[in-house]
């Protein structure tokens, strides 16, 4: 089997999936209030989740990333999972992991575990309650928190996703650190993307650049940047005074592009090759097509020997460039 090389030789071993463009939360940065969201047909059925994500496993993907919306919201998703994990079972399957808002982690971190996953990934962006709720519209603070305490229990290693929110977050920045000291939690910092339809003024106003918020650490302590890559597009940091690992997420400011081994598929089965490209396949349709994978297998090398060098993004001279129409949820971050 020919695995997933791009047009620039980069070997696709990453597979990020959203199977849900729905969420019990409504972060202002990512959803507005009132979401019109997808008919269930259009969804792909857990099923075909399994034989898409099979089929990219076929073809050379080692990590597999669950997202969303919000993933643990979907009905029956733990099947999912639970299927999905005889990769891990067979080797073919380095990781598999998921991306939460940590809400329903108390009900289901036990058995995550128990399928052999042994990372999360929380987004939390306050530990303020009020904020969060602010932040978040929906969600509640403390529930988020006992999910979080769930997944340790149970031995889930807890990596916390914070989005740099200029006038939000940033007198939480030390807090913030703190906390996940403590509590042995990893922590990486995201910059805020210009996704959905938000608009511009808000969207530089919330924009604090990472570079400002690793000089803000740099003040009180001495940072040794780290050669390791999780095969994601964070840099990492150490903080020599406490041990621990700082990431940082820099879509705007840093090109990561050039080692992207990473595709998207959404819950309606569109692979994007790069996150801030309109570019896309339908794969929903060759999966319904056919219950052989040969006419999926076709869309999806197809599709790869279209990936594009890089993205667009860029925040410079005062206005939004290269802004994406889509939500986060849609192409799950
Ligand atoms: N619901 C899950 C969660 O919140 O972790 C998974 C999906 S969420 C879309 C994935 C990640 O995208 C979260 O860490 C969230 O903070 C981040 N995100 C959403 N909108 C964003 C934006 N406009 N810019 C940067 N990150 C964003
Ligand atoms: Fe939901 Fe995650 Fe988007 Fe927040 S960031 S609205 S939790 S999908």
């Amino acid at each position: 089997m020919i695995k997933l090389i791009d047009p620039f030789a980069r070997p696709i071993s990453y597979l990020r999936v959203s199977v849900t463009d729905r969420c019990d939360f409504r972060c202002t940065y990512c959803m507005a209030e009132h979401m019109q969201f997808l008919p269930k047909k259009d969804l792909l059925t857990l099923e075909e989740l399994d034989r898409l994500c099979s089929t990219f496993i076929r073809l050379g993907v080692e990590k597999l990333r669950i997202t969303g919306g919000e993933p643990l919201v979907r009905r029956d998703i733990m099947t999912f999972f639970k299927t999905i994990a005889r990769h891990l079972d067979t080797g073919a399957l380095k990781e598999l992991t998921l991306t939460t808002n940590g809400s329903q982690l108390a009900r289901f971190a036990g058995e995550l575990a128990a399928i052999g996953i042994r990372r999360v990934n929380v987004s939390l962006d306050t530990l303020d309650a009020a904020k969060f709720q602010a932040i978040t519209r929906w969600g509640r603070l403390p529930q988020v928190l006992e999910g979080i305490e769930a997944a340790r229990k149970s031995g889930l290693r807890v990596k916390i996703n914070t989005v740099a929110l200029k006038g939000f977050n940033e007198e939480e920045l030390f807090p913030l650190l703190d906390w996940c000291a403590s509590e042995d939690h990893d922590l990486t910092f995201i910059e805020v993307m210009p996704m959905g339809e938000m608009g511009e003024e808000m969207r530089l106003d919330q924009y604090w650049p990472l570079k400002d918020l690793r000089a803000r650490l740099a003040e009180r302590f001495t940072l040794t940047d780290l050669a390791e890559r999780s095969g994601g597009p964070a840099r990492y940091v150490r903080i020599e005074e406490t041990g621990q690992k700082v990431g940082f997420i820099t879509p705007l400011t840093h090109n990561f592009c050039e080692s992207c081994n990473r595709v998207r598929v959404t819950c309606t089965g569109e692979l994007f090759m790069c996150l801030g490209q309109e570019d896309n396949a339908d794969l929903r349709a060759p999966l319904r097509a056919s219950p052989e994978d040969t006419l999926l297998e076709q869309a999806i090398r197809a599709a790869i020997s279209r990936k594009p060098k890089g993205h667009d993004f860029d925040y410079s001279r005062q206005s939004v460039k290269g802004q994406m129409s889509r939500h986060m949820s849609h192409t799950g971050g």
